[in-house]
């Protein structure tokens, strides 16, 4: 039993749990935070999203200094300062961090230090920064835990050149060679910065291809500049044994067919995916369901078996993005402060920042096959945008899946530079049920690469002014 109760108590200060306090505190409801971090912002502020963009950001502006010379301009090659680097990048995180907490202060919210672990259905043990444990009871609860980095057994050391996502973002060192093991997100993302910053960067990817699940006509996109920038892509290649051996590790790698190779690395980037953190919550002392692979089970209020307890970004379902996670903070608190609201998302976009950028929205053309869902694709190549020449990248592509009875756009995929800004659009589409004629007749500014989605919009019926494609119709 305790006195000290909270109406809403949110557990974890990432972009879910953040959110969800907001909400919670802009509805009314006296809100308590917890994470163990000085500030919130979860792993997206700390050590995901923004550090990661802050560094690819980097990684773009050399990438584009040395295609200036096919137009004429050359630059010397970069001279890499990694202090002021780190330092530039830690200032961009602590300005958002230290934001979060001024907006948390600002609505009155209760900022605990510290972790969190179930006693009850309704009570909560929570163990401060200076380790000291009090007593907190709830009305209701929102757990917004997040994820954490999968190592697999065979790629566990202690040795410090051994790195999952966070020590990588430290940029430490600059290893000379460098293994990703894993092509997806991840690997792609922080392999280019660090192959912008002048390593060799070896990827190995299990499946046979990269980024899985993401249709290959957009990766192919991106493969083809990697391949140029990247020292080597084994695909249908795993990681069979690491050992840090010297002043290198050594790592023997295995393909489908093939008997394990030895090589050697300077540093290795463990990126095969994350896993919820739903353990260690004490969510045995609640009602709370949690699926074989950890993640905690909500119906479409976010609310788990538990009436009063909530669950809601990493920790609950994928796809583990931070968007999809701002999303259902909102839904949660809103529930919890007593509006009658469900989770009603059409498309949920998912962006890979690397360059270039490949963004997708909606239906893939793949989950389309499988599910045999009628539709028609149409592909407009940068080939053919004014804008896209301009930048010297004729090798993007837009692409729509429409459906051809009604007309409306059930998915949109991208491949190129700016391809994360571009999708906001087709998310909006398809979230209004908007058919092909809508984008078609909305004026687009010129020249831009938006336009690439209304001459998309214009090849399914036949009219698209830049490129000829026999009329439909
Ligand atoms: P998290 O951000 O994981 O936050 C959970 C918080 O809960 C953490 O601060 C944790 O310390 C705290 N916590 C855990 N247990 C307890 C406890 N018992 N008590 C109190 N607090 C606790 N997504 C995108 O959409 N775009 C991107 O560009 C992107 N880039 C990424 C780059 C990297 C390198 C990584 C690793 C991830 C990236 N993601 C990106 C994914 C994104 O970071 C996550 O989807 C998002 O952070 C999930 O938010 P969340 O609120 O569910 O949890
Ligand atoms: P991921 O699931 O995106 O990719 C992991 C890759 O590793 C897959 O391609 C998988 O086939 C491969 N793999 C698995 N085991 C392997 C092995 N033993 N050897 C070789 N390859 C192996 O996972 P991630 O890159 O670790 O990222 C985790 C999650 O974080 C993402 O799924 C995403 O939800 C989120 N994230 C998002 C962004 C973004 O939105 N831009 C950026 C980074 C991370």
């Amino acid at each position: 039993m305790t006195n000290d109760k909270a109406q809403l108590v949110v557990i974890g200060g990432g972009p879910g749990g953040y959110t969800a306090a907001f909400m919670g505190a802009d509805l009314g409801m006296a809100v308590v935070l917890i994470d163990p971090e000085e500030n919130p912002g979860g792993v997206c502020l700390h050590r995901g999203c923004i550090p990661s963009k802050a560094l690819l950001h980097i990684a773009k502006v050399i990438g584009d200094a040395r295609e200036a010379g096919h137009w004429g301009v050359r630059f010397d090659p970069p001279r890499i300062d990694l202090e002021a680097l780190r330092r530039w990048k830690a200032d961009v995180v602590t300005k958002l961090t230290g934001g979060l907490g001024q907006l948390a202060g600002q609505r009155k919210i209760r900022y605990i230090r510290g972790r969190a672990v179930f006693t009850g259905a309704d009570t909560l043990g929570v163990t401060g920064h200076d380790g000291t444990t009090q007593a907190l009871g709830f009305e209701s609860a929102i757990i917004a835990t997040g994820s954490r980095a999968v190592v697999p057994s065979d790629l566990q050391t202690d040795d410090h050149r051994v790195m999952t996502s966070s020590q990588a973002l430290n940029l430490d060192h600059l290893p000379k060679r460098l293994l990703v093991v894993g092509g997806g997100y991840i690997g792609l993302e922080i392999g280019t910065v660090y192959a912008a910053l002048g390593s060799k960067v070896t990827v190995v990817e299990m499946t046979e291809g990269l980024l899985p699940g993401v249709d290959r006509d957009l990766v192919r996109v991106l493969s083809k500049r990697l391949a140029d920038r990247f020292e080597e892509i084994l695909l249908q290649t795993r990681v069979s044994g690491i050992k840090p051996d010297g002043d290198s590790v050594r790592v023997w790698l295995q393909g489908n067919q093939d008997e394990p190779r030895e090589r050697r690395f300077d540093g290795v980037l463990v990126a095969v995916g994350r896993r919820p953190n739903s353990r260690e919550l004490g969510l045995e002392n609640t009602r709370v369901k949690v699926d074989p692979k950890g993640f905690i089970e909500v119906d479409p209020q976010q609310r788990t078996a538990e009436p009063a307890i909530f669950a809601i970004g990493d920790v609950a379902d994928e796809p583990m993005l931070a968007h999809k996670a701002f999303y259902e903070g909102r839904i949660a608190a809103e529930v919890a402060s007593g509006r009658n609201v469900v989770r009603d998302v059409r498309a949920i976009p998912a962006v890979v920042f690397t360059d270039p950028e490949i963004a997708w929205a909606g239906l893939t053309e793949a989950q389309a096959r499988a599910r045999q869902v009628q539709h028609e694709v149409v592909r407009f190549p940068w080939a053919a945008s004014g804008r896209a020449l301009t930048l010297g990248r004729p090798d993007g592509v837009t692409k729509l899946l429409i459906d051809p009875e009604s007309e409306r756009v059930l998915g949109v995929g991208l491949a190129g530079p700016g391809a994360g800004e571009l999708i906001a659009e087709g998310v909006l589409a398809i979230e209004l049920g908007a058919g092909a004629g809508d984008l078609g007749l909305t004026v687009h500014p010129h020249p831009t690469l938006a336009e690439t989605m209304k001459e998309a919009a214009d090849m399914f019926f036949g009219t698209a002014t830049h490129i000829h494609r026999k009329q439909r119709r």
